[in-house]
């Protein structure tokens, strides 16, 4: 072996443990026991003894310097300089000593940071990156959850749920974005608008035609130039050919509107993971406080609140009172959207919520 040669340097996830606070170090797959003592607060025992408290708050999501620094000043005043941010972007604070609670949840409180969010509440909303890290968002996935979230305060604050809800927003079709209780997912209406000075000089038109789900890209000359065609009775308005070519613009102010999807769950506890169906289409994506899906979500939560039994997530809930009832508890209107008639999915078509034979 050449004295070239060296081994490629990983850069993958960093070690945990020298972040981690020093009691959960020490009993590292050592916990005996936890609880939850009240919204937001949990209380883990090892088996060697030690507590450990974790205050969990919400945040606005996107954070400014001047924010984070403000938290990491309230964990070296109040906490013990240990936090840790939650896949649901909560931030957690961790004490060894149960004095420093109280006074650290005022604080939260006292700056703006709603503690909560465990157990059977509705936790902080997890969204994809939208207009801060990515090309293609038709929406501000993050405006939506400080919208919603604002709304949604008193359910974060309180564990009065039948079960834990857990709610993803999305500002595409095609990438990010996972199973939620309910699903806040924009949806395009229009096939997109080519720019066809431009597709010749940014788009490498085999990659753009091979992109497309239900084949209705096909190479095109126009006005002498190389360029792109769609054949909009096929094209199902996903929008994959967007991010490999710019050109051709899928996002629009009017047509890009909002869905909503529930029952997806990632968990296996008392039922199987499920995928989430969608249960309203064509709501307007209006910043800055989406009114119209807030309104939504919350009338959802509310039939679900006075309906579900214990323990039931919101998937589980539909699926035993059957979709119908769902339908007419929520008052929501059963749409010609509703039903899955791809001509491509007829191997699928008896997966779809609505249509069995
Ligand atoms: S969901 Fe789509 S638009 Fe939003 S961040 Fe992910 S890839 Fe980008
Ligand atoms: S939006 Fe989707 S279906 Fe329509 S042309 Fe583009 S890739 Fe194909």
């Amino acid at each position: 072996m050449s004295d070239q040669y060296r081994e490629a340097v990983e850069s993958g996830v960093p070690d945990p443990f020298q972040y981690m606070h020093p009691v959960m170090r020490r009993n590292y797959g050592q916990w005996d026991w936890h609880e939850r003592c009240r919204p937001g607060v949990l209380h883990h025992r090892s088996v060697n003894g030690d507590s450990i408290w974790t205050v969990r708050a919400g945040t606005q999501r996107q954070m400014d310097t001047g924010t984070i620094r403000k938290l990491c000043a309230i964990a070296d005043e109040y906490g013990e300089s240990h936090v840790r941010f939650t896949i649901r972007s909560n931030i957690e604070f961790m004490v060894s000593d149960e004095a420093r609670v109280v006074p650290l949840i005022d604080k939260l409180n006292d700056e703006g940071f709603p503690v909560g969010g465990t157990g059977n509440s509705v936790s902080m909303i997890s969204h994809t990156q939208g207009f801060l890290h990515c090309d293609i968002p038709a929406t501000d996935a993050s405006g939506v959850v400080k919208a919603l979230m604002d709304e949604l305060y008193e359910e974060f604050v309180n564990e009065r749920m039948p079960n834990r809800v857990h709610i993803s927003t999305s500002c595409c079709q095609i990438n990010c974005g996972g199973q939620a209780d309910i699903a806040i997912n924009i949806q395009h209406t229009k096939p997109p608008m080519i720019n066809h000075d431009l597709v010749a000089n940014i788009c490498e038109r085999p990659s753009v035609v091979a992109r497309c789900p239900v084949a209705a890209i096909r190479p095109a000359i126009v006005n002498g130039k190389p360029s792109l065609e769609v054949d909009e009775r096929k094209c199902i308005c996903c929008g994959a050919c967007y991010p490999p070519c710019p050109p051709m613009q899928i996002n629009d102010p009017v047509n890009s509107k909002l869905a909503i999807w529930i029952g997806g769950k990632n968990s296996n506890a008392r039922s199987k993971p499920s995928f989430m169906k969608l249960v309203a289409a064509g709501l307007p994506n209006k910043p800055p406080r989406w009114p119209e899906v807030s309104a939504l979500v919350k009338k959802i939560l509310k039939c679900y609140q006075e309906d579900a039994r214990d323990w039931e997530r919101v998937g589980e809930w539909v699926e035993r009172i059957g979709w119908p009832r769902f339908f007419e508890k929520t008052g929501l209107p059963f749409t010609r959207f509703h039903v899955d008639n791809w001509k491509g999915a007829k191997y699928t078509l008896n997966h779809s919520t609505h249509i069995r034979f």
